[in-house]
């Protein structure tokens, strides 16, 4: 058993939440209301959202797609990049008239934005509108702030500028599907020179394993058959307890589970990615075959200035050790091209990284400045031409790469799991490979589920197309 360090919240707290939750379902009874989240950023907040909807499904809420026919509407913001955040202040501020029309529904606004307190503050004062606001150490305490909402004329504020603690058994209502979100840590603790999220979401605190083992079965008697496990830096899993238990060996005990076929993991910090991991993710069946690492930059001096603590070498020989262990894996990445000081030669030392390691894809973005950051006291002079010039060059070269990878899946059968309908064909279902290829194909909605073999016979830069196989 390794020791519990982490601060958990009681169950006398989550009692608590749990007495508001049977509150406020006898006050809303048979009145048929209804919800509608927008989620913003990464698969954490994605995964925040189905905790909020779990405890809006127990406290007698029914989703709806529609936003203007929701009573409450709930905005869950990010703040890792500026257009997510002035979407945000778009989109709430565009609800002035709704609300005007709906004096009794409830609008709120959660998630990393509110962790920053001069833009919490800029909320709550430019749209007096909004009922709620929150951050996300306290999501647990919806039912007791939305039972204060429901009562108050004025916004009601919480914002907890701790780290938090590791919060179990919320009700979580999870996107019906094969595949589930399970959060293994929260926080980050490497302070990368341009990224808000130790500011908002605090340091490391990794899950105790039984939580997770525990939830991960549930999951797989609910009939999940793909978990992606999920951390800002999931290497770093289990080093703020007691240093016993690491991920590798998360990832061993979850590959021990029956009923669970595919293990999925982001983000990896290049930096903490052990020989271990490497052995394990080669040895474990279930583990996918797809290997997400953010290299961010591959020039030394601009890896230096962003506080990566890696280099370009570093990195280079990492790819290296686990391509010869796994040589059919496939690599994705992060990019961010334009970060202040980056020269010509910089940006170049990028391109032939991506040259070297041939990434499967990778997400490519401008730096933005996030204000709070050491990076965003740096003067920035690169003109903004410049760096959409830059992005361009990257892109071309990332989907270049990324064909000539798919094509070389041309007439070759490969496994997929059923993942549902393709959002943009009728007719058409749509899977995933083990190493996290898209790919689309002619079949019965059946087969929705279940993991079928087949022949690849186109290749786009973005995903594939398949034919069921005649026999199967
Ligand atoms: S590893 Fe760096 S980029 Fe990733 S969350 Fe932590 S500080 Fe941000």
């Amino acid at each position: 058993m390794s020791e519990r360090k982490q601060i958990l919240v009681t169950p006398e707290e989550m009692e608590e939440q749990r007495q508001y939750i049977a509150e406020l379902r006898t006050r809303i009874e048979g009145k048929g209301l209804k919800y509608h989240i927008v989620t913003y950023g990464c698969q954490m907040n994605v995964h925040d959202s189905e905790k909020l909807a779990g405890m809006l499904h127990e406290i007698g809420y029914a989703e709806t797609g529609q936003m203007q026919e929701a009573d409450l509407i709930l905005f869950n913001t990010c703040c890792v990049r500026e257009n997510a955040e002035l979407r945000v202040y778009g989109n709430v501020g565009a609800l002035r008239a709704y609300k005007q029309a709906n004096p009794n529904s409830i609008i709120g606004v959660c998630g990393c934005m509110m962790q920053q307190p001069e833009i919490s503050d800029y909320i709550r004062r430019s749209f007096p509108f909004v009922d709620l606001i929150f951050g996300t150490h306290n999501l647990y305490r919806f039912p007791c702030l939305l039972l204060q909402a429901l009562d108050s004329n004025t916004t009601v504020v919480e914002i907890l500028d701790s780290e938090g603690a590791v919060v179990e058994h919320v009700p979580t209502r999870r996107a019906k599907g094969v595949s589930a979100w399970v959060t293994i840590m929260y926080g980050c603790n490497n302070f990368c020179s341009y990224c808000i999220v130790p500011y908002v979401r605090g340091r490391e605190r990794s899950r105790h394993r039984e939580d997770i083992l525990e939830e991960v079965q549930d999951l797989a008697e609910e009939g999940y058959k793909e978990i992606t496990l999920l951390g800002q830096n999931v290497n770093s899993y289990g080093k703020d307890l007691d240093r016993q238990y690491l991920f590798h060996q998360l990832l061993r005990d979850i590959n021990g589970v029956n009923g669970i076929e595919r293990i999925r993991f982001t983000t990896s910090h290049p930096k903490d990615l052990s020989d271990e991991l490497i052995e394990t993710m080669a040895e474990c069946k279930k583990v996918c075959r797809h290997l997400h690492l953010p290299i961010q930059s591959g020039s030394n001096r601009i890896l230096k200035a962003m506080n990566r603590k890696y280099t370009r070498e570093n990195y280079l020989q990492l790819v290296e050790k686990i391509k010869k262990a796994m040589p059919d894996i496939s690599l994705t990445t992060d990019i961010i091209v334009g970060f202040p000081g980056e020269s010509e030669e910089d940006f170049k030392d990028t391109l032939d990284i991506v040259e070297k390691v041939r990434y499967d894809s990778a997400f490519t973005f401008i730096y933005s400045p996030r204000r709070g950051t050491p990076a965003a006291k740096i003067k920035d002079e690169i003109p903004q031409e410049d760096k959409k010039e830059r992005l361009a060059r990257l892109n071309e070269l990332v989907s270049s790469i990324s064909h000539e990878k798919n094509k070389a899946y041309l007439g070759k059968n490969v496994e997929v799991l059923v993942e549902g309908p393709s959002k943009t064909k009728a007719d058409v279902l749509t899977g995933r490979t083990g190493t996290n290829k898209t790919v689309n194909f002619k079949g019965d909605p059946e087969l929705i589920g279940r993991f079928i073999t087949l022949r690849i016979v186109e290749a786009h830069v973005f995903s594939l197309v398949g034919e069921l196989l005649k026999d199967a």
